[in-house]
């Protein structure tokens, strides 16, 4: 006699489950989907698996072929359930079969054998068949759990190859429920008699559903709509697969309406914005990307006009709940996701600078992001994680552009120029890394590894034989700010023993701004003996009164200032450096990208040149070699 008792608790469980499941909006990516199918199919099993074994005990009282027919479903069941099992892991795990046969054939097989070999008991028995005694196990009725180990074998070797990129938590419980069913197969064998597999099935499906499938973990604003990791994990999903839309609904001055309102009502405003979004756009994704930002994702058919007119009619009256009434406005994007997603992060950095620019824009019209915004905010994130790695490693490089006397045609100095690489070993640009360097605060470190590296250099050669006196190095105005900048730069000159002469720093007028403190911070840096350059002369708006205050010991022209001499030469570039000269400064003409522009430059006074003509910045081993002779 089969004793089913055991799996009817197991079918009502799974059934609030599944209800619970249900009840909340589901993300529509590939695990779920697999989870879904898990759990309806486990219910059928068990079904099934009640009614087969109510038949087979009483097999005389049915129809021949509907007692067949319920155990051949029985058993086809039992074996699509651990494929399924099997994709739902590698689905957790990102890995997507599409692209290999071989791998499908692989991993379809098991279960096609065990759906074939019941098919063909019909006529063969393998597997159970029914006579004058009733239902009887079949020759290879002991072999059918082999198919089983597999998927479970698969399983395992999924999340030992694939599962270093998840978190330990994640590949732990992936882990468990694996090891459940293996213990739950183990046992079928050793007592067939107890169906006691599907109260292994249910244990691993609760321990999926607690671990990864609880459909909270994706959502946001009270359970209304989807959060950001969902947004994450469905653009993972889906890029470059299809065309996609995207709506963007940012409230407008999120932070003054919590100023003004509380964040108690805001919290409020947000839930009802939320609501309303679900009951237009029911048909969509909705996100919730806190702050007020609102993303509704939808296929090519999304008609943005339409969304506009109507949530902008909605922010033109006021929200209420209980007793608040909230004004509330909104500005928008629009964004076709296209083949060009690379990851979800593109999307992400691109929608937040959108939101950014929207809202400070403050009109309702939407801001529709092109994919050359998309692009360019890629090359960002790949600057700022490129910028990050060299500074985090020491892997800056530090070039070296000569510096020529202008009397006598020979090296004099050198400016250190920083350079990072990307992924591939191409060289960044510093106009690139360094505006971003500047926010986000790195500069601080990468200007003291540049000087840290000149001083390096300084040290281990021979700059008599060089002909080098000094080293130009930049110092952004982020740095300049800093009041401990001083000691900073102490310190690394006397780590490798040097005084302060042979480090000229170079800055801008940017860091001219606060004439208070740039003053103060100048003279201390001055008192313990460093040089002061200025940097870029002609691209700021410096005047003679000013820079008269300056203790600067020379003043590079930027080279548009030297391009526009040379292009139509006029009065005003030599009358400016006689000015200059007059002043005791002296004059350093950058861009120098000839000979005529050099001659042309010496003529009118100006004592060093530095440019193209005489070197591009080159790594410091090159520079040594090229001035040795
Ligand atoms: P900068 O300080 O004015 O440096 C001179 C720039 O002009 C260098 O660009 C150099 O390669 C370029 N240059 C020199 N001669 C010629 C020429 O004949 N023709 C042309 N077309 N260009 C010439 P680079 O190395 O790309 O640096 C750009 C800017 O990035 C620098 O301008 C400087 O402001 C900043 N920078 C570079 N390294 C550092 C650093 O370590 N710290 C800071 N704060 N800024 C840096
Ligand atoms: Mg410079
Ligand atoms: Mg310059």
């Amino acid at each position: 006699m089969w004793d089913f008792s055991f799996v009817i608790p197991a079918f009502f469980i799974l059934l609030i489950l599944f209800a619970f499941y249900f009840s909340l909006p589901r993300l529509k990516i590939r695990r779920n989907l697999f989870f879904v199918q898990i759990v309806a199919v486990e219910l059928m099993t068990i079904t099934l698996d009640i009614l087969a074994s109510l038949a087979d005990n009483d097999p005389f009282s049915y129809p021949l072929f509907f007692v067949h027919f319920l155990n051949s479903a029985f058993f086809i069941l039992f074996f699509i359930r651990f494929y399924l099992f099997f994709l739902f892991t590698i689905s957790l795990l990102n890995i997507n079969l599409r692209n290999s046969i071989p791998l499908q054939v692989l991993t379809v097989l098991p279960m096609a054998l065990g759906i074939f070999a019941t098919i063909a008991s019909f006529g063969t028995g393998w597997i159970y068949y029914i006579d004058e005694s009733g239902y009887n196990s079949g020759v290879y009725n002991a072999y059918i759990h082999i198919f089983l180990f597999i998927y479970i074998i698969y399983s395992f070797m999924a999340v030992f190859m694939f599962g270093r990129h998840r978190r330990r938590r994640e590949r732990f419980w992936m882990l468990v429920y694996n090891l459940i069913l293996l213990v739950g197969v183990i046992l079928r064998i050793l007592l067939p008699r107890l169906l006691l597999l599907d109260t292994f099935c249910l244990m691993a499906i609760l321990v999926i559903y607690l671990a990864f499938e609880n459909p909270e973990f994706y959502l946001d604003v009270g359970g209304t709509v989807f959060n950001s990791q969902a947004f994450r994990d469905l653009i993972e999903e889906t890029r470059g697969k299809s065309q996609q839309r995207l709506f963007g609904v940012v409230m407008h001055n999120y932070y003054e309406l919590r100023d003004i309102y509380g964040s108690h009502q805001t919290d409020e405003g947000v839930r009802m914005i939320a609501g309303f979004l679900v009951e237009n756009f029911y048909k969509y994704s909705i996100f919730y990307y806190r702050k007020g930002r609102f993303i509704i994702l939808g296929d090519s058919g999304m008609d943005f006009e339409r969304m506009s007119a109507l949530i902008s009619e909605r922010f033109t009256r006021p929200w209420r709940s209980g007793n608040a009434e909230l004004y509330m406005d909104a500005c928008f994007i629009t964004m076709e996701l296209g083949e060009e997603i690379v990851s979800p992060d593109d999307v992400f950095n691109t929608i937040v600078l959108a939101f950014n620019k929207s809202d400070s824009r403050n009109i309702r019209m939407p801001y529709f992001v092109t994919s050359n915004e998309l692009i360019q905010t890629r090359r960002e994130t790949l600057v700022k994680r490129s910028l990050e790695y060299a500074v985090e490693n020491d892997r800056m490089e530090v070039y070296l552009q000569p510096l020529i006397d202008a009397s006598t045609g020979k090296l004099i100095g050198a400016e250190a120029l920083s350079r990072v690489r990307d992924m591939d070993g191409k060289i960044i640009p510093p106009g690139e890394f360094i505006p971003i360097a500047e926010r986000s605060g790195r500069i601080n470190e990468l200007g003291e590894q540049v000087l840290d590296k000149a001083c390096a250099f300084f040290r281990e050669h021979d700059l008599k034989a060089l002909g080098l006196k000094w080293i130009n190095v930049n110092l952004s105005p982020i740095q300049f700010m800093r009041s401990d900048l001083t000691d900073r730069l102490e310190a690394i000159l006397k780590k490798y023993e040097l005084g302060p002469e042979c480090i000229h720093l170079e800055i801008t007028e940017e860091s001219m701004v606060d004439d208070g403190f740039f003053q103060k911070q100048m003279q201390t840096i001055l008192e313990k003996g460093f040089k002061f350059v200025l940097d870029d002369y002609g691209t700021g708006y410096s005047n003679l009164t000013r820079l008269k205050k300056c203790p600067f010991i020379n003043i590079k022209l930027d080279m548009s200032l030297v391009w526009d001499y040379f292009e139509s030469p006029d009065d005003i570039l030599p009358t400016m450096i006689k000015a200059f000269k007059s002043m005791n400064f002296t004059i350093t003409a950058e861009g120098i990208e000839g000979q005529e522009m050099a001659e042309a430059m010496k003529r009118i006074g100006c004592d060093y040149l530095q440019g193209y003509y005489y070197s591009k910045p080159i790594p410091v081993d090159e520079f040594v070699q090229k001035y040795r002779k």
